[in-house]
């Protein structure tokens, strides 16, 4: 692990074209105390702002490496990073805070594709085959997923391809190819063959064991996440005796984090995808207290509660955009004792906790977690409870 000075900042090769890292001309030091002013200035009127859980080692923490690949102006195979509001691709050896072996892994693809007669694909004519490259590693268990996304399934020299990468690096347990002929900005199709391996790769967090799959959202700095997680728990202040509703569960990690110390945990997701991997973590973990079920996280609720279904914990982590009318008007409506709010944008949590709040519920706990240093993204967990609820912060 390479250490990051936190007083001056780091330098970075790319840092003008790239634009991945917003902060990257600040000390870390220096990035907190703008994420920690940003969650005053939206979350302040709600309530005291814990100071941010940093990072003690804020380089190479994400799990998930994604290359474009394409052709340079001499039509010579690139693969990096677009560059802000274009297609134009800026080539990334190394990225600071990427895992460095998937890195390598990218690397030594690109650096093979001649031998193998492999085309990368050219988006201004639609010729070529191969569009990116996703390394996911499991940071406790090692292990390494790579996928290939091409235009088509036919893989002429699949193979030697594959002997020679998992000769290279034998921490890749699977490589999975991904279709997708679609033009636009979504990076994976929906069709997926399975080269070697299980088709997924496993990661532990909390002490639980969990699947994760290609499409599956899984967060992308697990050291954070545990960190984010415990934060989480500690506020649900659990007896054994809750039902907790995990709303926007992807893989069902915070539910299978906490199911040890509730009743019951019931997720919610929207991609399929998660919730498959979701219901196999939780007999991966030997749990016999978790059930998953894919929907519109609102819609579901809503149909949950038609049928009595009473919640005494809402843990809720919706995307960037944030949750929905629908949801949190269920959310008044059932009336839980105490709602954690998971967010990765303090201004759409800003927005729905002045919803929760106009209903009744009282802000108890802001916590914000750097979860992505040298980016502006920040992350924050919110307790809230209803008037009269004992809370253990
Ligand atoms: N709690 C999980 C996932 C958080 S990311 C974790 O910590 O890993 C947000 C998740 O919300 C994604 O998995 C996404 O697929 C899901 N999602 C997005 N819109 C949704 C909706 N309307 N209803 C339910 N889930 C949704």
């Amino acid at each position: 692990m390479i250490s990051v000075d936190k007083v001056k900042p780091v330098p970075c090769p790319y840092e003008k074209r790239c634009g991945g890292c917003q902060l990257r001309h600040l000390s870390y030091t220096e990035q907190l105390r703008r994420k920690q002013g940003r969650c005053i200035a939206l979350l302040g009127p709600f309530g005291h702002v814990q100071p941010i859980l940093g990072m003690e080692e804020p380089a190479r923490y994400r799990n998930k490496v994604h290359a474009a690949f394409g052709l340079d102006r001499k039509r010579k195979p690139v693969c990096g990073i677009y560059q802000p509001g274009s297609h134009a691709i800026v080539p990334v050896e190394d990225c600071l805070i990427e895992d460095a072996e998937s890195d390598a892994v990218i690397r030594q693809i690109r650096d093979m594709l001649p031998r193998y007669r492999i085309q990368t694909f050219d988006e201004r004519s639609g010729t070529g085959w191969l569009r990116h490259v996703l390394v996911r590693r499991g940071f406790a268990t090692g292990q390494l997923m790579v996928v290939l996304v091409a235009v088509s399934p036919i893989f002429k020299l699949q193979k030697p391809f594959l002997k020679e990468l998992l000769e290279k690096f034998p921490a890749i347990t699977t490589v999975v190819l991904n279709i997708n002929d679609r033009f636009g900005p979504v990076v994976l199709g929906t069709r997926e063959k399975v080269l070697c391996g299980p088709g997924y790769i496993e990661d532990v967090l909390c002490g639980k064991r969990f699947r994760i799959s290609p499409r599956s959202f899984y967060q992308i700095n697990p050291v954070q996440t545990e960190t984010l997680y415990g934060k989480a728990i500690e506020l649900a202040g659990l007896s054994g005796t809750e039902t907790v509703l995990d709303a926007y569960c992807g893989i069902g990690t915070i539910g299978i984090c906490l199911a040890d110390k509730a009743r019951q945990v019931i997720g919610v997701e929207l991609n399929r995808d998660a919730v498959k991997d979701a219901i196999g973590n939780a007999r991966l973990n030997g749990l016999k207290n978790c059930w998953f079920t894919a929907g519109d996280a609102g819609e579901s609720l809503e149909a949950m509660a038609r049928d009595g279904f009473r919640p005494d914990v809402v843990i809720m982590d919706p995307p960037r955009s944030g949750s929905d009318e629908r949801f949190l008007s269920c959310v008044l409506k059932a009336a839980p004792p105490k709602v954690i709010y998971v967010s990765c944008d303090p201004e759409t949590l800003a927005r729905d906790l002045k919803i929760l709040t106009q209903g009744g519920y009282q802000v108890r706990h802001i916590q914000p977690v750097d979860m992505f240093p040298f980016t502006e993204h920040v992350e924050s967990v919110v307790l809230m409870s209803r008037a009269g609820v004992e809370c253990t912060v």
